[in-house]
């Protein structure tokens, strides 16, 4: 007796001490991808952009003068408090520059960490993905924010800007982007880097962040840099300190990578990536996915402009399965856009003033 009660005190402890055990070598995005709310521990981004989790997590608020969250199904609107606050003061910026308002794609499940789908990154609550379509003057209702879709700033069937939709809001957009201090990148398809690198005048220096790469035209992508208080968070490589316009780098998507291919290519038997484990993670990612969590209301950042108020949607219980079977925001349902002329809550200008104002650096 004594010597049964013996092992299982230690097995019981071993298990207590060391959760990685008991999560062994199970897919972390099924352990992550489960999880509805955050860590209830210090803000901490650990690991790396494409192998890392996050602690103390925020939720940007469903809705705010400035933004509307999309896809709420997925339950991705979790970052860390700085990139969350930043977003909210960007909605600013972009409005007072002719932007009607975000619409705010996916930042990280509650807890990061590797999702079930889609994204290599947004493993530490550092990136987020914002529409490069505008807001609509109406409040999406919980179905048309799973539905409607982003609209393409390529012309069709092209890999350059659709010079009818591109405006100065979406250029102003991106220079507020960039100029947050902390935002390291601004990752872009390259017919945008392009677009900008051949109509922007004077201060060209913001360029260097806007980074081209693959997909995104229907939104682009915000990077934040490793926070302070985020000793574990480790920093990608420094970006290049001139614009990226003439070094040759930019050329090489259109000349190279994008360019038409004489003959089509085999398509490459891709070897399927292992996929990430708990242990392939740092180890305070353990401690992340096992601590208690906060409500949902005390884990949702308390906005600048607290007095406003959007007509309330009733979020249903979060389920891993409704994330499976969700929609990209590419080309996806009918266009955002179209909801403008159904429009029930107009904003016709009245937003309210957040008091103090967002600081412009
Ligand atoms: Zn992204």
């Amino acid at each position: 007796m004594g010597k049964l009660s013996n092992i299982l005190c230690a097995s019981l402890a071993l298990t207590f001490l060391t959760p990685e055990l008991s999560y062994g070598q199970k897919p972390a995005r099924k352990l992550f991808g489960h999880k509805p709310l955050p860590a209830a521990l210090k803000p901490a981004a650990h690991g790396f952009y494409t192998k890392g989790c996050l602690a103390g997590a925020v939720a940007i608020p469903v809705d705010g003068p400035n933004w509307q969250s999309m896809r709420l199904s997925r339950n991705r609107r979790w970052g860390h408090p700085k990139l969350i606050s930043m977003i909210e003061q960007l909605s600013y910026k972009a409005k007072e520059d002719g932007w009607n308002g975000l619409l705010v794609g996916d930042i990280s499940q509650p807890r990061g960490g590797p999702m079930l789908t889609g994204h290599r990154s947004h493993q530490m609550g550092l990136d987020a993905d914002l529409w490069l379509t505008q807001m609509p003057n109406k409040r999406m209702t919980y179905q048309e924010r799973e539905n409607t879709s982003a609209i393409s700033v390529l012309k069709k069937g092209s890999i350059y800007v659709d010079q009818s939709r591109w405006t100065r809001a979406h250029t102003m957009l991106l220079y507020h982007a960039a100029s947050f201090p902390e935002i390291e990148r601004v990752l872009v398809n390259p017919g945008i880097k392009k677009q900008l690198c051949d109509n922007v005048k004077g201060n060209r220096k913001w360029l260097h962040k806007i980074r081209p790469t693959w997909g995104h035209h229907y939104h682009f992508h915000l990077r934040m840099a490793c926070p302070s208080g985020s000793p574990n968070c480790k920093k990608q490589n420094a970006t290049p300190r001139k614009t990226g316009c003439n070094d040759g780098s930019l050329d090489w998507w259109f000349n190279v990578k994008l360019a038409p291919k004489k003959k089509p290519a085999k398509p490459k038997k891709k070897k399927p990536r292992r996929e990430l484990t708990v242990s392939d993670l740092p180890r305070a990612c353990t401690f992340v996915l096992s601590a208690n969590a906060p409500s949902l209301e005390a884990a949702t950042h308390k906005s600048i402009a607290a007095a406003f108020v959007a007509p309330e949607i009733k979020l249903p219980k979060f389920s891993a399965a409704r994330v499976l079977q969700g929609k990209a925001i590419e080309a996806s349902g009918t266009p955002v856009s179209s909801l403008n002329a159904a429009a029930n809550y107009i904003l016709n200008g009245n937003v309210p003033v957040p008091t103090p104002r967002p600081g412009v650096r």
